[in-house]
């Protein structure tokens, strides 16, 4: 009989309504949904599913022990440029809190610098951060803005998040062909001006569901 195998690292405190559980390593606690989806979880093809399965959670929500503000605060840079700074076509995968399955797309963030820029690089790094947590689209959208707002006060900054829901695609209503698209426009993005040269600037990027 496949033991349950000790788990990697240290197990948080349970939360307060699921004290009787703080015993049950997270591996254990795998193995018996297993067991109650009906499977038999000793048999060869499952007997390692709880440890994989604890890793890749782990990962997929590696996220939260990730600090937005220190990713940003390390890569600030003063300039003297004042047109639009775009980054599109930002691949993203995060999971939805509601069914904790996947949901996927693309992330386009653009912001007018207001004397700071931030290295193009960490742009994808902070869309990672936030998206490596249990989410919904909208927060994660308004949190990528409301960051690079924060740390360098740039005279407005926009977020469009173009994405397919799996809890929408594989069970419930199947729409399996569409598209959420959220929106987050901060200070000067309000602006329908600018706004709109966002907007098309995402759109001539090929992708398409904007
Ligand atoms: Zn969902």
């Amino acid at each position: 009989m496949a033991q349950p195998i000790a788990v990697t690292k240290p197990v948080r405190r349970a939360a307060e309504s699921r004290e009787g559980l703080s015993g049950f390593s997270t591996q254990e606690m795998y193995r018996e949904i297993l067991f109650r989806l009906g499977e038999d979880p000793d048999r060869d093809g499952l007997a390692m599913t709880p440890e994989r399965v604890e890793k890749s959670m782990a990962f997929l929500t590696k996220g939260y022990e990730q600090d937005a503000g220190k990713i940003l605060r390390g890569a600030m840079f003063d300039v003297d440029y004042d047109e639009m700074v775009i980054v599109r076509d930002i691949e993203m995968f995060s999971l939805c809190e509601h069914h904790m399955l996947p949901f996927f797309g693309r992330v386009h963030v653009a912001y007018i610098p207001n004397g700071k820029v931030i290295g193009l690089s960490k742009i994808p790094r902070l869309v990672e951060v936030f998206a490596r947590r249990l989410q919904v689209q909208e927060r994660l959208t308004r949190e990528i803005a409301d960051a690079i707002q924060e740390a360098i006060s740039p005279q407005g900054v926009g977020v469009v998040i173009e994405a397919r829901h799996l809890c929408m695609m594989m069970r419930g209503i199947e729409k399996q062909n569409s598209s959420t698209v959220t929106s987050a426009m901060v200070g000067c993005f309000q602006h329908k001006e600018t706004r709109s040269e966002f907007l098309s600037l995402v759109r001539s990027s090929g992708s398409g569901a904007v």
